[in-house]
């Protein structure tokens, strides 16, 4: 299902094809609901995405759709990868739709440390 106006999910996209096992992935954690592993093209010494093992779009789509177990799940798991980072700091971020430049359409969220950050948001020339 999706919502707002997103394209309904398709069971092709990159992350679907790594919940399936048909793409490896280095992984990080595996809960009931969720997969993490590293970004392929990272942008920090540490990035990880957390996936949601079910089949949705966007946080619209997650949040109005999943199950409460699905959601306290997928966020425990967030919080999980985050935790080694609490010292230094880190940044929690999720892409939707054109405007944010979503490549994958399938839920998820970065989270990426390990070094200083800069500025949350870089203005497009
Ligand atoms: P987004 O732009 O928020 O949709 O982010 C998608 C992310 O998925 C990008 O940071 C990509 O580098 C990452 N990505 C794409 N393909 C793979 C893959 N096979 N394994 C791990 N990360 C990937």
């Amino acid at each position: 299902m999706s919502v707002n106006g997103l394209p309904p999910y398709d069971t092709n996209n990159i992350f679907a094809r790594i919940l399936r096992g048909e793409i490896p992935c280095k992984r990080v954690l595996e809960t009931p609901h969720a997969l993490a592993f590293d970004d392929i093209n990272p942008l920090a010494p540490t990035h990880v995405l957390v996936i949601p093992k079910g089949a949705y779009v966007s946080a619209a789509d997650f949040h109005a759709t999943a199950t409460d177990a699905e959601i306290a799940d997928f966020y425990r798991a967030v919080g999980q990868v985050g935790a080694p980072l609490e010292t230094g700091g880190y940044r929690l971020l999720a892409n939707m739709g054109h405007h944010a430049g979503q490549e994958v359409p399938h839920f998820h969220v970065h989270v990426v440390g390990g070094r200083a950050l800069g500025p949350m948001l870089k203005t497009p020339a």
